[in-house]
């Protein structure tokens, strides 16, 4: 240890100066090398802690006129030798600071337990994988309570020791002329415990990152945009506080035949126009397979068909809803000869019915 500075020096304030000069030298002083702007910089703490030391004298009538007549020898008998470290410096200024700052000493105020974040996660589905349900593993990186202490912040073999500035309380009063203010303890913000020897794996903070694979399992029927809740999967809280829950956000990749509305499915399956005109039995693609369809004479394109219990189990009630069959009447492109022989056949017969109904159109007949 050097040689010790005058405080009046430190302060950069005369041997003169009032209750109120030192006061603002000193509140400048410590705004500028709080260790909370100024984190792991030495110089800065070794300062903070001068002016504090400086302050702590002069702002007391009894040392500072001890100090005045016999420099620091006269403070060697009174029983204040400097402060030994920040907290010593925070129990005694708890109440400036909190004028100073508009907050509890050292950082913001921490008070009640705190309850962890919560946490997101997006998870790709195949259509069927939504469709049916399946169970998978998501990997997520989150903040744990830590695995050496378990959250206690303490190295093992250490336990929290009882707060000498409160008593245990957490709360420090001050008393202002007639009344007693209570304030959240700067020592050990508000737990009524301090941590002597920190944690060497989380440095007391209690929490670590940690990346964990987590079971998930999918129910049948979610859909795009479905948001499952996995409670107490998210982030560790504060000590004593529940952990966030984690939010598995569902994308569900689409199908190349299906298209989904809420439980049922829609799908279009081309058919000749000679199925369409004379009916038949046709086979359309299932979730499960294919199933047999039959097409009545006469169908027109656009017509849909119902196959009952074929869609997607709803979330809700589990019932499975339907399938949509739309059918998409093709015109064929190449013919043989004697198809198109066939054909102009037909089109000779057709050609009679199809003028007299056109004429029956214009006449505002109902044709058949
Ligand atoms: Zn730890
Ligand atoms: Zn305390």
């Amino acid at each position: 240890m050097g040689q010790k500075r005058d405080y009046y020096e430190v302060l950069g304030v005369g041997r003169n100066a009032t209750e109120e000069e030192l006061k603002s030298a000193y509140r400048k002083l410590a705004l500028k090398y709080h260790p909370d702007r100024n984190p792991g910089d030495k110089d800065a703490e070794e300062k903070f802690k001068e002016a504090a030391e400086a302050y702590e004298v002069l702002r007391d009538r009894e040392k500072r006129s001890l100090y005045d007549q016999y420099g620091h020898a006269g403070l060697e008998g009174s029983g204040f030798s400097g402060f030994g470290g920040f907290e010593d410096i925070f129990s005694s200024f708890g109440d400036i600071f909190e004028e100073f700052f508009g907050f509890g000493g050292r950082s913001a105020s921490r008070g009640r337990p705190q309850r962890g974040s919560d946490l997101r996660v997006d998870l790709s589905l195949t259509f069927q994988e939504a469709a049916f349900g399946t169970e998978t593993e998501i990997e997520v990186t989150k903040r744990e309570r830590c695995s050496a202490c378990r959250g206690s912040g303490c190295e093992p073999g250490h336990g929290p020791e009882l707060c000498r500035a409160c008593g245990g309380s957490g709360q420090l009063s001050r008393s202002q002329g007639f009344f007693t203010i209570r304030s959240t303890c700067h020592v050990c913000r508000g737990a009524g415990q301090v941590i002597t020897h920190p944690c060497t794996r989380c440095r007391g903070g209690g929490q670590e990152t940690v990346r964990k694979r987590v079971a998930v399992k999918i129910p049948a029927g979610v859909d795009n945009g479905s948001r499952l809740r996995l409670s107490g999967e998210g982030e560790a809280g504060g000590p004593g506080g529940p952990p966030g829950d984690l939010y598995v956000f569902i994308h569900v990749q689409p199908h190349e035949f299906f298209e989904r509305r809420e439980s049922d499915l829609l799908c279009r399956v081309p058919i000749s126009f000679v199925q369409a005109a004379l009916g038949d039995t046709i086979t359309v693609p299932t979730l499960n397979g294919t199933k047999p369809l039959e097409i009545p004479k006469g169908t027109q394109p656009g017509d849909v068909f119902t196959l009952p219990g074929e869609g997607i189990p709803s979330l809700r009630t589990r019932r499975r809803g339907d399938l949509i069959v739309q059918v998409d009447i093709r015109t064929p492109t190449q013919l043989s000869k004697r198809q198109e022989e066939l054909l102009r056949e037909f089109a000779r017969l057709e050609k009679g019915k199809l003028s007299t109904r056109i004429k029956s159109m214009f006449k505002g007949e109902t044709a058949r």
